[in-house]
């Protein structure tokens, strides 16, 4: 028995000495915040050691050199507002994955949803809850770390809270009791429940500050300020934060003023609005190609037809946010299109007039900013964990060069690889 382990250890102990080292040659590398010509990459086990030119920074004897001639490395991708437990509503509506589907059967599908997302070079996704699955995503995020199936890095809201008879799904006969896509609450019973979605793993509190339920069924505030404060303040002494569901001008002032760390949509968004998101360093989301796809999904031909007023109106409030200088994060609300396709926001963001750097900058620095990661992702430089993928050709020049992905790395682990070449 003892000889047994005495040779393990010297099996093992050459692995434990050196870890696996990786010398990077892509044609450009972006770091996180601007494109380097030339540069290189150094990777040791789960972590990047060295970044930049290849003058300066020389491969060891014992790295394995990757050329990726043609390629740009860039951070791994961070998608901001994801929701790996919806798929497009095209092919089964809301209503229905919510009510029809079990958790089991949803979480089978989700499992796929993060494979792909992983696959398309997005390593990291902060999820926006999950829709009627309860805290399938928390277990998710636990089969994926434990390395039972691949995807992602997670950072999960759980249920997710709204106000009563605000969210839906709605419509159906008063005598059953219809189970929500979130988890209601009010008042004082906020800090219950907030506490309750922390201690079944939530990593920060998503709350719903508006929503359809106006009298025409437009969207109005839900809570009051004094309710989301109290939710915040309860979020922020356990160490988590609030986000907050917010398209019109009203909800988004509260909740900004509340305390939330993130406005999800902003459909609505004003100029005064906006200076009050700018003043206080909140980051927004602004989910356009959602709700792009819901207008295709109704018929609309883009390109052919006239914008809808509801794409009118994002690609309004979308340059109130640039010209008032809020901090624009990249989530796209995806589920509501296809899990993989994630690029399709920064494609509406540059659309929509934002410079491709700055889209880049929002997939990558500023998304790990806003999940209070920045020191372990979102950038290359020596320290941050080894998450990286290659594309083909310069996506500065083309934003959709960010759907050639060639390589993807997460942790130091390679995960996807059709590019290199020795
Ligand atoms: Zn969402």
């Amino acid at each position: 028995m003892k000889s047994i382990f005495i040779q393990l250890v010297w099996l093992a102990l050459p692995l434990l000495l050196s870890a696996q080292q990786y010398y990077l040659q892509p044609d450009r590398v972006f770091d996180g915040h601007d494109m380097h010509e030339g540069w290189v990459v150094l990777v040791e086990g789960s972590r990047i050691v060295a970044a930049g030119p290849a003058s300066q920074v020389k491969t060891t004897p014992q790295a394995r050199i990757l050329k990726f001639p043609g390629g740009t490395l860039l951070p791994g991708l961070i998608e901001g507002h994801s929701h790996l437990f919806l798929y497009p509503y095209n092919i089964t509506d809301w209503d229905t994955q919510v009510l029809k589907e079990t958790d089991a059967y949803r979480t089978v599908r989700a499992t796929v949803h993060a494979r792909n997302t992983l696959m398309a070079g997005f390593t990291t996704v902060r999820d926006l809850g999950t829709e009627g699955a309860g805290y399938a995503d928390v277990a998710l995020k636990r089969a994926v770390n434990e390395g039972v199936v691949p995807g992602p890095r997670m950072v999960v809201a759980g249920r997710a809270i709204v106000a009563t008879g605000s969210y839906g799904p709605k419509g159906y006969d008063d005598d059953s009791e219809i189970m929500l896509g979130a988890e209601a609450a009010d008042g004082d019973d906020l800090i219950r429940v907030v506490r309750d979605q922390i201690g079944k793993g939530a990593d920060f509190i998503k709350v719903y500050a508006d929503y359809r339920w106006g009298p025409r069924g437009e969207d109005q505030p839900s809570f009051t300020l004094e309710e989301l404060k109290r939710v915040n303040e309860t979020a922020r002494s356990s160490g988590r934060y609030m986000v907050c569901h917010a398209k019109t001008a009203e909800a988004i002032r509260r909740a900004v003023l509340a305390g939330a760390e993130t406005i999800e949509h902003g459909d609505y968004l004003d100029e005064e609005t906006a200076r009050l998101m700018q003043q206080h360093g909140v980051v927004f989301f602004p989910t356009l190609a959602a709700v792009e796809s819901i207008q295709r999904y109704r018929g609309w031909r883009k390109g052919h037809e006239a914008d809808p007023p509801a794409v009118q109106q994002k690609k309004k409030s979308f340059k109130i946010a640039l010209d008032a200088g809020v901090t624009i994060g990249m989530g796209g609300d995806v589920g509501v299109f296809p899990h993989g396709e994630n690029v399709y926001e920064l494609e509406l963001m540059t659309e929509y007039g934002m410079p491709a750097l700055e889209a880049l900058r929002a997939v990558t620095s500023v998304n790990a900013r806003a999940l209070h990661m920045e020191n372990e992702i979102g950038s290359i430089k020596p320290g941050l964990l080894a998450d990286l993928v290659v594309v083909d050709g310069n996506p500065l020049t083309a934003i959709s060069r960010l759907r050639q992905v060639k390589w993807v790395m997460k942790n130091g682990v390679i995960c996807r690889n059709e590019a290199e070449t020795r």
